[in-house]
């Protein structure tokens, strides 16, 4: 894995956590993504080097809204650059964690993505992220 790529951070309300989040840090997001699949609204922060992710459900079904209901409103996931997402889940399957989804999906901000089921990483959610060309 190379570098933390971004922090996810679950949200109840993406329009009232923006306004937050800008005065945190003293800038506005970048951009906000819709991800269907996902059922999922996203916001995105620049910090430096640094990327934060707002996430908010759109299906009361979605990860995100069950995530909330479970533990409210927090730091969801941590997400990782990775350059080859197949073998970096072939390793990861091969160390005893286990995997959210078998196959990389499409997820915000042009990346595929993986996640690693956090009770095989300590509570952490882990999402592998690569680049899409
Ligand atoms: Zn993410």
């Amino acid at each position: 894995m190379d570098k933390i790529e971004h922090i996810g951070i679950a949200v109840k309300d993406i329009g009232r956590s923006n306004e937050i989040f800008k005065s945190l840090f003293d800038k506005p997001h970048y951009k906000i993504e819709e991800v269907l699949s996902e059922g999922v609204r996203t916001s995105f922060f620049q910090v430096g080097p640094n990327k934060i992710e707002l996430l908010e459900a759109t299906d009361p079904d979605s990860p995100i809204a069950k995530f909330i209901a479970r533990k409210g409103e927090g730091i969801h996931h941590i997400a990782f650059a990775v350059s080859d997402i197949r073998s970096e889940m072939k390793r990861l399957e091969k160390e005893g964690f286990q995997l959210l989804n078998k196959e990389p999906k499409i997820g915000a901000d042009n990346k595929l993505v993986a996640f690693v089921h956090p009770k095989t990483s300590n509570g952490v959610l882990v999402e592998l992220c690569q680049e899409r060309n």
